[in-house]
């Protein structure tokens, strides 16, 4: 059954970066189905640009690991989407090939990092994507665009050919418009790969059930307060009610942590950052550099040249975090929160099976209308804490409020992505019929 998939998309709201105009599939679980890749996740022979100058005419002489498990399974590679440069950003605006529009509302951010992949999703130009989540990066753009993406626990999907970002927070995830195919797809990618030595070899292969009486839902106050607009609030409480209505009971609780999460989050993907991206140097990658010049001199041209301006601020700041005489004082503190983060999320998740809230404190931004970084990095309240905790969650689409998106956020233990996907489905299946 193998061929040839002639992939044209009207691409209105600039999703792709790159598109393969004949993507190739063959036999397997996803035999001619058309997948749109986060343009940080390496494809041979495919140009992979993280949406920045720096990698300028990069083309990677090898596939990472879920996209060999993707082509095993006969999938067709369409393309790769556009996204914020290097995953830093949650609007798709500091991508180096023009924002991405939301297809809800045009002048509206599909959300990021991943905003490409969800936008293709939203637009129907393609019926499943992968992203990528290092403080939110699937969940904000599934939550603005109306879509479905799930953040797996942290070890359960490969990293390897993933470029790094932030490696301890990071993970390669499923997007989709339907919880069904977002599990179908991680029954996919999930598999153990020794390449990468974070994982568990806890493979993925599961089929949603709505089956939930009896769940225990965990509803923390910190998910509905300060900075949360209250429609969002209310449209998500009435979600839990679903739940409820299906058979769950709702629990209080508390991550009392949450008001570090933010200022840990950002000393520790900023300083991951500044140590994964000093490989960009103009020799190996990207534009070429003229070496006549001191190697000190030629490394700063290259890289205030091809970097935007949000990788330039993040590099400083996490070299700075990192530094003799500040790695206590700032780098040794995050770890310490982030540690009690994780706490606080395991003794939640012994009085409640999930833990449900928003995922986004507001719905979608309009273009251009968050510039100042602060206000940006605010808006990773409820989606960050999950990857400090290394937990899975998933996003899904609850009702709207000014006619946009809002999603329902659900996260469990550590390896139990599959209660959280059967809880996301059964609430969607409940609003559909
Ligand atoms: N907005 C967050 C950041 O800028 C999340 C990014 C991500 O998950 N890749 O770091």
């Amino acid at each position: 059954m193998a061929g040839t998939l002639d992939f044209s998309p009207d691409d209105r709201c600039n999703a792709f970066i790159t598109t393969c105009r004949e993507a190739r599939f063959s036999d397997g679980a996803l035999a001619g189905v058309a997948v749109a890749v986060k343009d940080n996740i390496s494809t041979a022979g495919i140009r992979t640009t993280c949406a920045s100058r720096i990698l300028e005419g990069y083309v990677p002489p090898y596939d990472a690991h879920v996209i060999e498990l993707l082509r095993k399974e006969g999938a067709a590679i369409v393309g790769k989407t556009n996204m914020d440069e290097f995953g830093m950003g949650s609007t798709t605006e500091t991508s180096a090939f023009g924002p991405t529009r939301n297809p809800a509302d045009p002048t509206r951010v599909p959300g990021g990092s991943s905003g490409g992949s969800a936008a293709a999703l939203a637009a129907g130009l393609v019926p499943m994507a992968l992203g990528t989540d290092t403080g939110g990066s699937i969940r904000c753009p599934a939550a603005f665009c109306g879509v479905v993406g799930l953040k797996p626990t942290y070890g359960r999907v490969s990293r390897y050919g993933l470029i790094a970002y932030a490696n301890s927070l990071e993970q390669i995830g499923p997007m989709a418009r339907t919880v069904e195919d977002v599990s179908r797809l991680m029954s996919v990618i999930a598999k153990y790969d020794p390449r990468d030595s974070t994982m568990l070899d806890r493979p993925y292969d599961h089929r949603p059930s709505a089956d939930i009486a009896g769940l225990r839902v965990g509803v923390p106050e910190e998910y509905f307060g300060e900075g949360v607009d209250p429609r969002v609030a209310e449209t998500v409480r009435d979600a839990i009610g679903v739940l409820e209505e299906l058979g769950a009971s709702t629990v209080p609780v508390s991550i009392p942590g949450m008001r570090y999460a933010l200022a840990a989050y950002y000393v520790i993907c900023t300083g991951e950052a500044s140590s994964n991206l000093a490989r960009f140097d103009g020799v190996r990658y990207g534009p070429a550099v003229d070496i006549r010049k001191s190697w000190h001199d030629a490394y700063q041209e290259i890289r205030q040249a091809n970097f935007g301006a949000e990788v330039r601020r993040r590099v400083m700041l996490g070299t700075f975090a990192l530094s003799a005489g500040y790695a206590g004082r700032y780098y040794a503190k995050a770890l310490g929160a982030r540690q009690k983060i994780r706490q606080d999320f395991e003794r939640a998740l012994r009085d409640a099976d999930v833990i449900a809230g928003p995922t986004m404190p507001t719905v979608a931004f309009r273009l251009g209308e968050k510039t100042d970084p602060l206000s940006l990095y605010l808006a990773d309240i409820l989606t960050a804490p999950a990857n400090l905790a290394g937990i899975p969650a998933i996003s899904v689409p609850c009702g709207r409020v000014d006619g946009l998106p809002v999603g329902f956020q659900l996260m469990g233990r550590q390896f139990e992505d599959e209660r959280v996907v059967d809880a996301a489905y059964a609430y969607e299946q409940e609003v559909r019929a």
